[in-house]
């Protein structure tokens, strides 16, 4: 049975499903069965723009782990590590750094067994451990972890104003395609939900997300960084689906195209509790202040003609605001005390 007739099914069995779940299934299929990554793929994400992005985050979280008084032992943990890229890049650029390497226990959170075998192939001489939840990380000692377009992938759920109440829009059938509907709230969740709003407004909440981070920050000792696409405040459906670097209507093929939504910042920070808040900035911002600028000159000054253009074209694409510049922030949130991200 194809992977649609797999949703269709359930459909047909359990009546219409909210879109959260539909975005659920989607997504895990999507992952499980390629590597999306890239010029050939549906979309290319920081980490295989330019090895600087990896670079700059290794010195981000070895300055943390000074500034935390060098444990000796403690989890550097990524979320969704695609081809792992960001952290080959990561432990290169931190290689040298005494005491580094031997107190990061590197783990990888990732679902996708396809995605898993790229990133054993690309970290092959590292100790690298997989888990698939976070709730396998090791708490026995301090945590650092990034994700880099991560949260923008897990599910999201749809509330639409309808000029008198909030009902949730659902995914069904109509002969054998995909279609939106709408149906009455089931459930008491009108906290998350705006008391005012426009008839045909639309609102998004990820609850996966929501607990994501409040698991993260109940951890002791811990501190995350995220970086994505996304908004802090005044949205509306940012569902979307990708294919071969191109927008594609999201009900046309669940599974086959990349499913995600912008993150809603303001929602991170309230899930992060007590935990210190550290943004969001743009990545433009972010990047330079950890001295994107300083390294490109660097790697400028080895490189041929052609190879600085590279470079000239990777800042480009990283910074300018009408490209990853502006759209796409970073936040810090942590309960390690006393610290001073850098970046902000
Ligand atoms: N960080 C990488 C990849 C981003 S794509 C990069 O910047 O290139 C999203 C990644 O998250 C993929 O590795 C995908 O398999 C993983 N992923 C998506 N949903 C997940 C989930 N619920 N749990 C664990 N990993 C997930």
């Amino acid at each position: 049975m194809s992977f649609k007739d797999h949703i269709r099914q359930q459909i047909h069995h359990n009546g219409p499903m909210d879109v959260g779940t539909f975005m659920g299934l989607a997504v895990g299929h999507y992952y499980n069965s390629r590597d999306p990554f890239g010029t050939d793929g549906d979309f290319t994400t920081a980490p295989e723009i330019s090895q600087m992005f990896g670079e700059l985050l290794g010195a981000w979280v070895c300055d943390l782990w000074m500034q935390r008084g060098q444990p000796e032992r403690f989890v550097w943990a990524e979320c969704g590590p695609g081809r792992g890229t960001l952290m080959a890049d990561a432990l290169r650029a931190t290689a040298k750094v005494p005491g580094f390497h031997k107190a990061a226990q590197v783990h990888l959170v990732e679902m996708s067994g396809v995605l898993k075998e790229k990133q054993v192939q690309k970290l092959a001489g590292h100790d690298v451990r997989w888990c698939t939840q976070i709730e396998d990380l090791p708490d026995d000692m301090p945590m650092i972890l990034l994700g880099n377009e991560f949260l923008d992938a897990l599910p999201v759920r749809q509330f639409i104003f309808d000029g008198q109440a909030w009902g949730e829009r659902v995914v069904g059938l109509e002969g054998e395609a995909f279609c939106f509907g709408f149906v009455p709230l089931a459930e008491d969740i009108k906290r998350v939900l705006p008391r005012e709003a426009e008839a045909g407004a639309v609102f998004e909440w990820a609850p996966a997300r929501d607990m994501i981070v409040r698991q993260l920050m109940q951890r002791p000792d811990t501190t995350v960084l995220f970086i994505d696409y996304g908004f802090t405040e005044g949205h509306g459906d940012t569902l979307q689906a990708m294919r071969r670097h191109g927008f594609v209507d999201v009900l046309d093929n669940p599974g086959e195209d990349d499913l995600t939504s912008h993150v809603d910042f303001a929602a991170v920070k309230r899930s992060a509790g007590d935990a210190q808040v550290f943004g969001p900035v743009t990545q433009a911002h972010f990047l330079q202040g950890l001295g994107l600028g300083t390294r490109a000159a660097m790697l400028r000054q080895h490189a041929s003609p052609e190879q600085g253009q590279d470079i000239d074209a990777a800042l480009r694409r990283l910074t300018a605001p009408e490209e990853m510049g502006t759209l796409f922030k970073v936040i810090a949130l942590s309960n390690m005390d006393g610290l001073t991200p850098a970046g902000f």
